[in-house]
C-alpha cells in the first residue's frame, strides 16, 4: 500500500508540473474550501453565495424582497450584512493568499419565496376563518407577481441582481469589509467578484459600476486600495457569441457549462434527473449526456467561441470554467486545447482534474493561444 501511495503521489507531483490549467475548486464553505486546499485546489474558482442565504435566512430575504419602504429595505439589508461578512472572512481565512472568486446571487426569485400554492390555500382558509393575517396578504401577492413559467429562464442572475434594490451593494460591501477586516489582521484576501447570467455588456457595464462604486467607497473608508478583479459567467449562448464586446467590461471570464448546455440545447438542466428529456438525452440519442462531458461540437464551440472573442479584445484575459464539466476527466483535455486557465470542480474531483490537467499537457502541450 505504501508503494501505491508512493506511485500515486509522484504521479501527482508529476501531473502538477506539467498541467498549464490550473485547478479551483466550487466551494461555498470555508469546510468546503479546507478540503479542496487538501486535495490540492489552488483557489476557489465558485463560490455560490446563494447557498448563504438558506434555513433561516430565507427569513431576511424575504424581507427585503417584501421592503416597500427605503426604511424598511434598510432595515433588512442591515441584517444582512454582518451575516454575510461573517461568511466572507471565513472563506478568505481559509483562501488566504489564493484566488476566491465570489459569484454574487444568482437563483430565481421565487427560491427565496413560499410555494404559490400552498400559500394561496393558507390565505384562503385564513380569511375563511376570519383569522388572515395581513402580511400573508401582501406576501401572497408578491409571490403571485413573482410567479414565472420558467424560472431558470427568468428573474435570476444578473437580472436579478440589477432589478432588486440594494443587492450588489449589500453582497460587494460584505466582500469589500470581510476583505478590510482580514487585510488589517495582516491576511492576504484575494476576492475576485463575479457577475451571472450576463446576456449583454450593457448589464455587465452597470453590475460592475455599483460594485466598483462600494469598492471605492469602502476603500475610501478604510485607506486600503480594494480595487479587485469584477467579471462575469459566460453561460448564455448571447454572452459567447458577444464576447469581444463584454470583454470590454469583465477583467475575466468563467464558464458555466451547466447553464451554457440548457441554454445551447435548450435542454432543462433541473429535468434531466427524472423526465422524459433525461432518458431521451441518456440513452435513446446521445449515449453520454451533454450535462456530463462537454459537447464539443456545440456547447463546446460556444466556449471556444467566448475564449478567442475575449482573448481578442484583451489579449491574456483569464478564462475559468465552473461549470459540472471543469471536473470531468473527457472535458478537461478539450478545456486545455482551447486555451481555458483553469477549472474549477467539487473538491472531491480535484485530484482528477489535477491528472488529466497532467495528461492534456502532455498529449497536447501547445494549447490554442491568443
Ligand atoms: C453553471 O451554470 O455552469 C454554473 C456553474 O452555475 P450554476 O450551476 O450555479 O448555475
Ligand atoms: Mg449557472
Amino acid at each position: 500500500n505504501r508503494e501505491l501511495i508512493t506511485s500515486v503521489d509522484r504521479l501527482m507531483r508529476h501531473a502538477d508540473k506539467v498541467r498549464r490549467l490550473a485547478v479551483r475548486a466550487n466551494a461555498d464553505t470555508p469546510d468546503d474550501a479546507r478540503h479542496a486546499i487538501h486535495r490540492g485546489a489552488e483557489g476557489v474558482g465558485l463560490c455560490r453565495t446563494e447557498h448563504m442565504f438558506l434555513g433561516e435566512r430565507k427569513k431576511f430575504v424575504q424581507n427585503l424582497i417584501l421592503a416597500s419602504t427605503d426604511a424598511e429595505r434598510e432595515a433588512a439589508l442591515a441584517v444582512l450584512l454582518p451575516l454575510q461578512k461573517d461568511d466572507f472572512a471565513q472563506m478568505m481565512t481559509t483562501m488566504n493568499g489564493k484566488p476566491m472568486t465570489v459569484r454574487l446571487i444568482d437563483p430565481p426569485l421565487h427560491e427565496f419565496l413560499p410555494d404559490l400554492t400552498e400559500l394561496s390555500v393558507k390565505v384562503a382558509v385564513d380569511r375563511e376563518k376570519g383569522v388572515l393575517d395581513p402580511a400573508d396578504e401582501s406576501l401572497l401577492a408578491v409571490v403571485r407577481k413573482s410567479h414565472e413559467a420558467n424560472p431558470m429562464l427568468g428573474l435570476r442572475g444578473a437580472r436579478l441582481l440589477l432589478t432588486m434594490p440594494g443587492l450588489i451593494e449589500l453582497q460587494v460591501r460584505a466582500i469589500a469589509e470581510a476583505a478590510v477586516e482580514r487585510l488589517r489582521a495582516g491576511g492576504d484576501p484575494r476576492p475576485e467578484i463575479m457577475i451571472p447570467l450576463i446576456g449583454s455588456i450593457r448589464e455587465l457595464q452597470i453590475a460592475r459600476e455599483r460594485a466598483e462604486a462600494v469598492l471605492a467607497e469602502v476603500g475610501a473608508e478604510s485607506g486600503y486600495d480594494l480595487s479587485f478583479p469584477i467579471g462575469c459567467m459566460i453561460e448564455l449562448p448571447r454572452a459567447a457569441v458577444t464576447s469581444s464586446h463584454v470583454a470590454e467590461e469583465a477583467d475575466f471570464f468563467s464558464f458555466g457549462t451547466n447553464d451554457l448546455t440548457q441554454t445551447t440545447w435548450g435542454f432543462s438542466r433541473d429535468d434531466v434527473e427524472t423526465s422524459f428529456v433525461g432518458h431521451y438525452i441518456d440513452e435513446a440519442i446521445f449515449g453520454t449526456s451533454p450535462f456530463e462531458s462537454i459537447d464539443v461540437d456545440g456547447v463546446g464551440a460556444m466556449v471556444r467561441l467566448g475564449v478567442e472573442g475575449g482573448r481578442s479584445t484583451k489579449p491574456g484575459m483569464k478564462m475559468g470554467v465552473c461549470g459540472e464539466h471543469g471536473g470531468d476527466p473527457d472535458s478537461i483535455a478539450f478545456f486545455h486545447s482551447v486555451g481555458i486557465d483553469y477549472v474549477s470542480c467539487s473538491p472531491f474531483r480535484v485530484p482528477v482534474a489535477r491528472l488529466e490537467a497532467g495528461r492534456a499537457a502532455v498529449l497536447a502541450p501547445e494549447p490554442a493561444r491568443q
